[in-house]
């Protein structure tokens, strides 16, 4: 019987194309999201994975949202934390509702949808939980205090995690994209991109969607079971810790 996987955000930019190529592979998809009720409809009509609307930063509306996907698709195996924003700007200008929206959308979500599939996971002594950090997580960037925080707040997420899940069978692992070019990098202003990123990352190009769904298949796969606690850098060459 095909696996279930589940992804955040899964129904445009770097989510959409994890759940395509986790479909590819085999995998029962569910793709979630937020509010884009017509980027949701475009993707199910084009890919056939069902989509599922829930607030990832809400823990109540999680518990409802998986108990439907586990309802119509199957128990969760496979956990993909993708869904992410931002709220860029300096410290001294950002609002407590920027830092609340990021942390909530970005790191609480990821307690939430954890928390809510784990105990499955350890009673069929099987999981992948794979979250999506950001570069900006291992290095830190300026005006996005609030996003760096909750990215790199996913690596001790992870690693923790990896610790209590390992004699089950469940892997814990993180992956940190470069600039990938999806809607979020292309909000950012030319100048900004051409000046002061292009020319940072030595391969000398953004990232594709496909560079980062491979390495969520790579490590939701069920031979990737050696594979716990890790950072996987998918940046280019920006930034190598
Ligand atoms: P997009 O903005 O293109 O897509 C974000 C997805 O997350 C959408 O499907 C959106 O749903 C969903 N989402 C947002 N908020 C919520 C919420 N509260 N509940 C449920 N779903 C939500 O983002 P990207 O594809 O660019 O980014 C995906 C992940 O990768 C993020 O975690 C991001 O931080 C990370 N990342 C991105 C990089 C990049 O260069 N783009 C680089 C490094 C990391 P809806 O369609 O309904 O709005």
């Amino acid at each position: 019987m095909a696996r279930v996987a589940v992804v955040t955000g899964g129904t445009r930019g770097i989510g959409a194309a994890i759940s395509v190529a986790l479909k590819n592979k085999g995998y029962r998809v569910a793709a979630n999201y937020g509010g884009n009720d017509a980027a949701a409809r475009q993707f199910q009509s084009e890919h056939g994975i069902p989509v599922f609307k829930f607030d990832v930063g809400d823990y109540g509306a999680c518990e409802k949202g998986v108990a439907q996907i586990v309802k119509e698709v199957g128990p969760v195996e496979v956990l993909v934390n993708n869904a992410g924003i931002t709220r860029d700007g300096m410290l001294h200008r950002m609002s407590k509702e920027s830092w609340d929206a990021v942390i909530r959308t970005n790191l609480d979500s990821v307690f939430n949808m954890t928390r809510l599939v784990v105990e499955g996971m350890r009673a069929r002594n099987f999981g992948r939980i794979v979250s999506i950090s950001s570069i900006n997580g291992r290095k830190g960037q300026i005006g996005q205090a609030n996003y760096s925080a909750a990215k790199a707040g996913l690596l001790g997420f992870t690693k923790a995690v990896a610790q209590e899940g390992a004699a089950k069978g469940i892997t814990c692992n993180v992956i940190a994209p470069g600039y990938i070019g999806t809607e979020m990098v292309a909000a950012m202003p030319k100048e900004v991109l051409e000046t002061k990123i292009l020319p940072f990352i030595p391969v000398g190009r953004l990232g594709t969607t496909e560079d980062v769904a491979r390495c969520v298949a790579f490590l939701a796969a069920d031979e990737a079971g050696f594979i716990t606690g890790a950072c996987l850098d998918a940046n280019g060459g920006q930034y190598m810790a």
